[in-house]
């Protein structure tokens, strides 16, 4: 998996302030993405090992403290993606139990696979749906598009 940015301090991408990674690939095409680059798994540079220290590190860091880890795109639930993400995000659960994880898609959460919803038991809070630029709101909270929806998931919900 490849992302395009890492945010180590980020207070707008979810609630509190948040460690955040845009991962690379996303194939809903969606019109008027605020994005385009991203739509490409090629783009940006390989998430590897030193990245994946570096972000549990600083989730870790008591001088800043973190509410959480926000994974954004490109879609992280994205197969491909899923394939990265989910030993990590579960290393986030397993190493920072306190932290929150929040995930933007473009998939609805119907749409989801059963390989994908593997993700579901360690995300807080699922912000997801393509954008939809007929429904576009600057003043929803989190969301673009009315049409999205904020899950605010309970703990083995799954
Ligand atoms: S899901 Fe997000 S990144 Fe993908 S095309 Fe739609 S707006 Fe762009």
């Amino acid at each position: 998996m490849n992302y395009l940015q890492y945010y180590p301090v980020d207070i707008v991408n979810g609630e509190g302030t948040r460690c955040t990674l845009f991962v690379s690939g996303c194939t809903h095409a969606c019109k008027g993405c605020y994005n385009r680059k991203s739509w490409s798994f090629g783009a940006g540079v390989l998430f590897d090992h030193a990245m994946e220290e570096q972000i549990i590190k600083d989730l870790k860091d008591t001088r800043i403290k973190r509410q959480g880890l926000t994974l954004s795109g490109g879609d992280p639930l994205h197969p491909r993606n899923v394939e990265t993400l989910l030993p990590f995000v579960q290393r986030v659960k397993s190493e920072c139990p306190d932290k929150d994880i929040w995930v933007w898609t473009g998939y609805t959460l119907g749409e989801l696979d059963d390989y994908q919803r593997q993700m579901l038991p360690y995300i807080d809070v699922l912000i997801d749906g393509k954008f939809i630029q007929e429904q576009a709101d600057p003043s929803l909270v989190w969301r673009g598009s009315a049409n999205q929806i904020v899950h605010r998931f309970k703990s083995n919900e799954f």
